[in-house]
């Protein structure tokens, strides 16, 4: 059986169709004794709202108030628009959503589980307000914030919490997107007048898709090469004025981006700068200062760890726009689950009536795993938002900790974003032409959520990331290392070491005693809805792809080979390894989950999406486990033969199962879809 790509959904051989010829044709809905779990809705989204369930409802609540934004996306003209999605980020921040992150001495509420919560909510509705506020207060504040001291934070927090200052983040140049090292900006300073001097210094330098820069921008944090007295010290940040009066500032030079695939509502724009002036005091100095005499001196020496702990610090845009596209998929798979509740086609098992499209065995198994997965990936995203709080908090200070979330978030943003895109592809194509109708969402819902696998990181380079993190464990040093020197640190190991050094050896290793799964034989055994067989399987996958990663790196650099070249030639199975190491991520969370609940329907619920998450995730990847001795072919089409089984489970309360995922009524719009009760 071959695996659609699009849907994980299995192609039929000659075999098979014959196979299901044979068999009793699979019952529509489940019969005999299966009596589904009766599942409380509020129970159940209290169980996905969490601890911040009360800014959760209070975004919702505002979502809901604001709920002509939608429409507005649709009917008003390019400008108004954007004037439309300043004014409704405005009114945010004055309910005081927009603020939870910041310290409690400038207005916010010191809470960074609660900001990340509040924007992912916001993810439910128009997705230019989402980003227009994720630029003002997520990017801008949070460098001013992260990267600034306390001179900067009395200046600037108060009136950009408020939406009275808006701002940038003016990192991204045309020529350079993902390598952020390698900016042209440069920022030099004249020991004399106690300035810098920030200037582009190529065609190819200036800042692109500056968000906020086209119109409402009048300050950016602008990231260039720091230049003092000759030397360079890397990237650093500055706080630059870019419009005064309405008008560019002296040596700032603004273009619109203009119009885009979708976001519209906000105003990205590119910058040029010549010789644009800013005091000693504009540069955002928590990592490095330059005195009164012209004397450059940072807590940090190296200035590729600087680098890394610079970027590193602004996680939580990245942990943000991650929860953003699970949220933005909740509501795809809410429209086209309710949709497929209602729609009826052909009639297949009765003369006189057509049949409901979710009794179709191929409509539940596009749409229910996804929804199984939109779960998981939520139950992941909560434990990366916790992390964040808990590391930006200060309530834990362990290093390695800390460049474990670094990786963690990139991991999770790339698989939420990645989730987003092909559950709202996949949930238009279930509503038929109706999904093209713009009032159905889908239009506005592709359109704005395309990007979200790029910005904040491309998720291909993000899980290069992850893989680093694997291969060096984090080691000491780690955050010296760019890509090549970590190909350069790995072929200078042997690949035991590398292997025992990963953090997922020493896990595993940790564990073995706990942890079933050693020989092939128990893997035939096991019983398939056992999470500890899931999970096994998952970790098997993981730490034999990075056992791999690791061979081919240090057979490269022993032959001699370019460290570069040795590394472009492995992509393909690097980027394998990171997403392993996050699926058994994404699982191992969601069956923790499931097992910290009561008994109870709900618990039986999420066990049973918990069950075709982990199938459907080895389903789609059993040619790998067939090659390296891990499922055999019986054991193969056992899997299949189960993931249709549970959708079949599952189908009964699809409906209870997207209601819980408490999207407001108003933000899903499409009547015809979803009907109007
Ligand atoms: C709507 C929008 C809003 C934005 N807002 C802002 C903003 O407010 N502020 C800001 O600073 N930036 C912003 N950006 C810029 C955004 O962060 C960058 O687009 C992003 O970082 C990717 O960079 P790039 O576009 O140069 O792509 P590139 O880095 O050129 O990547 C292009 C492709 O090459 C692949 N690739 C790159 N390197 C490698 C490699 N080593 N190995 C294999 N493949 C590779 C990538 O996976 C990608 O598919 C925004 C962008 C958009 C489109």
């Amino acid at each position: 059986m071959a695996t659609d790509t699009a849907t994980s959904a299995p192609r039929e051989t000659a075999d098979d169709i014959r196979e299901a010829a044979e068999a009793p044709a699979a019952p529509a809905t489940i019969k005999g004794d299966y009596q589904p779990p009766a599942v409380d809705v509020p129970a159940l989204t209290a169980i996905l709202d969490g601890e911040y369930a009360e800014v959760r409802q209070l975004v919702r609540d505002n979502l809901v108030e604001h709920e002509s934004i939608l429409t507005d996306a649709e009917e008003m003209g390019f400008d108004e628009f954007r004037e439309r999605v300043k004014e409704v980020v405005q009114e945010l921040a004055a309910t005081g959503q927009s603020a939870m992150g910041f310290p409690e001495e400038y207005g916010g509420a010191g809470d960074i589980g609660a900001s990340i919560a509040a924007f992912e909510t916001l993810a439910l509705g128009d997705l230019s307000v989402l980003v227009k506020v994720g630029v003002q207060f997520g990017l801008f504040g949070g460098a001013v914030l992260q990267l600034g001291t306390k001179r900067h934070h009395d200046r600037y927090l108060e009136p950009l919490i408020k939406g009275e200052l808006l701002g940038c983040f003016a990192m991204s140049e045309h020529g350079h997107g993902s390598n952020v090292q390698a900016l042209e900006t440069v920022a030099t300073y004249d020991a004399e007048a106690g300035e810098f001097s920030i200037s582009t210094t190529s065609e190819q330098g200036y800042k692109d898709w500056i968000g906020n820069a086209a119109l409402h921008g009048e300050v950016a944090v602008v990231f260039a090469q720091l230049r003092v007295a000759g030397e360079d010290h890397g990237v650093h940040a500055f706080v630059v004025p870019i419009r005064v009066d309405g008008e560019a500032a002296p040596g700032v030079r603004i273009e619109d981006d203009g119009r885009k695939m979708g976001l519209n509502g906000v105003d990205n724009g590119k910058l040029w700068f010549d010789d644009a002036r800013v005091p000693r005091e504009a540069l955002l100095n928590r990592f490095g200062d330059v005195d009164e005499d012209g004397v450059y001196s940072s807590p940090i020496e190296s200035a590729n760890r600087r680098f890394f702990t610079t970027i590193g610090t602004l996680v939580q845009g990245r942990v943000c726009v991650g929860g953003g596209g699970i949220n933005a998929a909740k509501v795809a798979i809410t429209i086209a689950v309710k949709y497929a509740l209602r729609r009826r086609q052909f009639e297949a098992t009765s003369e006189d009536v057509e049949d409901i499209l979710l009794d179709y065995g191929q409509h539940q198994r596009r749409l229910l795993p996804l929804l199984a997965r939109t779960y998981a990936l939520h139950f992941a995203q909560e434990i990366v938002a916790r992390e964040t709080h808990d590391v930006f908090t200060g309530a834990n200070t362990d290093e390695g900790d800390r460049r474990r979330l670094e990786s963690r978030a990139a991991g999770t943003k790339a698989l939420g974003t990645w989730h987003c895109t092909r559950t709202i592809q996949e949930g238009r194509e279930a509503c038929g032409g109706a999904g093209y109708l713009a009032a159905n969402r889908f239009a506005a819902l592709k359109a704005d959520s395309d990007i979200f696998t790029t910005f904040e990181g491309d998720n291909t380079v993000l899980m290069q990331l992850v893989a680093k993190g694997l291969l060096t464990d984090y080691a000491g040093g780690f955050e010296d290392l760019d890509q090549l020197g970590m190909v350069r640190f790995v072929g200078g190991l042997a690949v035991e070491t590398v292997v025992e050094r990963t953090s997922v050896h020493k896990l595993f290793s940790a564990l073995k005693d706990a942890l079933p799964g050693g020989d092939a034989k128990w893997y035939e055994e096991a019983g398939l809805l056992d999470p500890d067989y899931q999970l096994a399987m998952l970790r098997f996958r993981e730490e034999h792809m990075i056992g791999g990663v690791a061979r081919r790196l240090k057979r490269g650099v022993d032959a001699g080979h370019n460290p570069g070249a040795v590394f472009s030639r492995a992509q393909d199975h690097v980027i394998g390894a990171s997403h392993a190491h996050m699926e058994r991520l994404v699982l191992e969370a969601f069956v923790d989950k499931v097992r910290s609940l009561p008994e109870g329907d709900e618990r039986t619920a999420l066990s049973l999406l918990c069950d075709l998450h982990a199938l459907s995730v080895i389903e789609s990847d059993r040619a790998w486990f067939m090659e390296h001795g891990r499922l055999t072919v019986q054991r193969s089409k056992a899997v299949t033969r189960e993931v249709n089984a549970l959708c079949r489970r599952i189908r009964p309360i699809a409906g209870e199962l997207v209601d819980a995922l408490a999207v407001p009524r108003a933000m899903l719009r499409a009547d015809d879809l979803v009907g109007t009760d």
